[in-house]
């Protein structure tokens, strides 16, 4: 970890994020499995055993935030959100606030060098914390970030994380954060029948408790118009990162069944993690 913060506060990334981002091809068609790549799922080694460096990949809304919230707890890595570390910045009044806020208002991607600078920061805080290892979410959203990245560190393992656009359009707009606490909600009742032999996709809404019921607030960036255009802006820019980690064996694609009650355990089982939630539960 401390080689990839000094790796990116080193002048070296700067003039390498100027140069013009490439794309790769687009990903490939989809199939009814939930886990595609299963071959590149990680071995079963015990995690405490290995130092974890993961990325999760996948189209606004889809649940990386609440999967590598819980894997972080689960394997004890730090879970690290660039869109946290966005928002973060925009709750302050710095002249870069003002920035950032007209950008993501029109649902476009940040800068690499600003979303490096924030990147950077928050790895050198965990460093001083005695972090080891990360679960990313958000980052990276370019080929450029994914090869900045992949020239200050070793990623082990990219996690895809999928949903039909439909339902995720539908979980971006019930989405619900509590003001006071930071929590994410959703009020939205999803059921979706499958298409082209998929399965039906059901969720039931995320309610808070009632103590953050009165202080519910909406993402301001999240509303149809914006969304949609965060779509958009995935496809182009993002989907990419999807190839740049196939080439590379490290890909694990994963359609999520539902919600968090059908998904979780089965997630566990692709990334080889299930006895080891089953042992950790036995051993609390
Ligand atoms: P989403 O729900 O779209 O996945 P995030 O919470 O990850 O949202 O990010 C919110 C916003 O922060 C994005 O729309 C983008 O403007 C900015 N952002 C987050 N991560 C990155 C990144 N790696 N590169 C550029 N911009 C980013």
């Amino acid at each position: 970890m401390a080689a990839v913060t000094r790796l990116f506060r080193s002048s070296s990334y700067v003039p390498l994020i100027r140069r013009s981002l490439s794309a790769a091809p687009a990903s490939a068609s989809s199939e009814s499995a939930q886990v595609r790549s299963q071959s590149n799922s990680p071995p079963r080694v015990d995690p405490k055993d290995r130092n974890i460096q993961w990325v999760f990949l996948g189209c606004p809304g889809v649940g990386k935030g609440t999967y590598a919230s819980r894997l972080s707890t689960l394997l004890g890595v730090p879970h690290i959100a660039t869109g946290d570390l966005v928002r973060e910045e925009l709750s302050s009044s710095t002249p870069l606030s003002k920035q950032l806020k007209q950008i993501v208002n029109q649902g476009k991607l940040v800068s690499d060098e600003i979303i490096i600078n924030l990147l950077s920061k928050r790895l050198e805080a965990g460093e001083t914390n005695g972090e080891s290892g990360f679960i990313l979410d958000g980052f990276p959203r370019t080929v450029r970030q994914a090869e900045i990245l992949d020239d200050v560190t070793h990623i082990d393992l990219a996690v895809n994380l999928k949903l039909p656009e439909n339902v995720l359009l539908e979980k971006c707009l019930g989405r619900r954060i509590c003001d006071q606490c930071g929590k994410n909600f959703n009020v939205a009742s999803i059921n979706v029948k499958g298409e082209n032999g998929n399965p039906d996709i059901k969720m039931v809404p995320l309610l808070p408790p009632p103590h953050c019921a009165s202080k519910l607030i909406t993402r301001s960036d999240d509303t149809e118009a914006i969304v949609k255009e965060r779509f958009r802006v995935y496809n182009d820019k993002s989907q990419p990162v999807e190839e740049f980690y196939r080439a590379r064996g490290k890909l694990i694609e994963f359609d999520l069944p539902g919600g968090i009650p059908e998904s979780w355990p089965k997630l566990l089982e692709a990334l080889n993690l299930d006895d080891y939630e089953d042992r950790r539960s036995a051993a609390a």
